[in-house]
């Protein structure tokens, strides 16, 4: 197929996943990542890529040197260089370098989400313990501490408990020049996720609102479509499809939401990119969050994200220390599941708490998906449940 070169800032899974989906396409991705043989350039030997970091900004400059239009699977990237490059070639990245650094300070996101009345928490820059308790005062404990920028899979995120541990946050205020904010406690009784895609033209495709259950902050389970009554389907999708119609450019979004008792549904974050509650559509939806992304940036029609089999799930497999024998087990384990699709990024090394890899699971019906998510959870390191 003819198809433009893409460039990508990241060469991680996401990135993998890309290329995996543009293999099929015939669509040539170039990555640019420090790592030499990391999680995507394994995929593509055959193209010459580029060693060196994301955020220089004379490497993305010689990517984007090599290739039609350039794409993020981070958002922690040098927007500088890439507001120099769309000035050259009007609409060469997507999404645009301004939607990029509106979501990379996720204070600057509150405020922009805030700024279109869209529903959100309430929040606030703090700088100081002082203002930090002054929040507690106001909205009671516990409350969210958050760093603005460079925060990804909980890693910025602090719970404040009480009084005292607002107090206890001084040295957190001092370690980190790029600064806090706070974020009111929500009582969430699920957390929700919702891909939404746009392309260049500006035609919208909405996949599904799942549920995704967190542990220790970072994605442990989504499930596929989120078992909640179809006006709080309706409801979040809408939430999600209004949040991204306030950003510009093409690609693919993640919008993270929290459920209330009462229904009340608030937007978390958003990721522009494709999104780790987004992997269950490569083997559940007609077209995979990768394709529509790498569909969208490139100008070719987007595809329907509907679900094409009654139910899924997608567990993550967390490193849980720095070997890997036991996560190898759990992939063993989980082949043996009827419906089980096993994905193994490639790491070479394992650390507590990174992505290793993740199994989707598809079922004819709920009992089903239970039953075989249950065989996967149960050959995780420790059997988590
Ligand atoms: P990601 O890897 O998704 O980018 P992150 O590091 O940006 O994660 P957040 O999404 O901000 O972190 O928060 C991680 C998790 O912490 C959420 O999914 C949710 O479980 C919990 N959380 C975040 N903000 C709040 C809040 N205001 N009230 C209650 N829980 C929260
Ligand atoms: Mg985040
Ligand atoms: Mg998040």
């Amino acid at each position: 197929m003819d198809s433009k070169i893409v460039g990508v800032l990241g060469g991680g899974q996401l990135g993998r996943m890309m290329v995996e989906a543009g293999h099929r396409l015939g669509m040539p991705i170039v990555i640019l990542d420090e790592a030499p043989n990391g999680p995507a350039k394994q995929l593509s030997g055959c193209i010459a890529h580029i060693d060196g970091a994301f955020k220089d900004s004379a490497k993305i400059k010689e990517l984007k040197s090599r290739v039609d239009v350039l794409t993020v699977e981070i958002e922690h990237i040098d927007v500088k260089a890439l507001y120099e490059l769309d000035k050259e070639a009007p609409g060469s990245i997507q999404p645009t370098p301004h939607t990029l650094e509106l979501i990379q300070d996720k204070y600057r996101q509150k405020v922009h989400l805030a700024s279109y009345n869209l529903p959100i928490s309430e929040f606030k820059q703090v700088s100081n313990v002082a203002s930090l308790a002054k929040a507690g005062g106001e909205w009671g404990y516990p409350l969210m501490l958050k760093a603005k920028a460079l925060a990804y899979d909980g890693r910025g995120n602090f719970v404040i408990s009480d009084e005292k541990s607002a107090h206890d946050a001084a040295s957190m205020f001092a370690a980190n020049p790029l600064g806090f904010y706070v974020e009111r406690w929500v009582k969430y009784t699920k957390e929700l996720a919702c891909m939404v895609v746009r392309s260049i033209e500006g035609e919208v495709v909405s996949y599904p609102v799942v549920e995704t259950v967190q542990k220790d902050n970072v994605c442990h389970v989504v499930l596929a479509p989120a078992c909640v009554s179809g006006s709080i389907l309706e409801s979040a999708k809408r939430v999600a499809e209004s949040a991204i119609a306030t950003f510009s450019g093409a690609g693919i979004f993640g919008v993270e939401m929290f459920l209330t008792e009462a229904g009340d549904i608030f937007i978390n974050e958003i990721a522009p990119r494709p999104h780790n509650s987004g992997h269950y559509t490569m083997e559940a939806c007609h077209t995979s969050q990768f394709e529509n992304h790498l569909r969208a940036v490139s100008g070719l029609p987007l595809g329907s994200g509907a679900l094409k089999v009654p139910c899924a799930a997608m567990v993550n497999i967390l490193g849980a220390s720095d070997s890997i024998t036991d996560l190898q087990a759990t992939m063993h384990e989980s082949l043996k599941v009827s419906g089980a699709t096993v994905h193994w990024y490639g790491k070479r090394e394992s650390r507590n708490g990174r992505k290793m890899g993740h199994v989707t699971i598809v079922a004819d019906d709920v009992a089903q998906l239970q039953d075989r998510l249950a065989l996967v959870l149960a050959a995780l390191p420790g059997g988590h449940a």
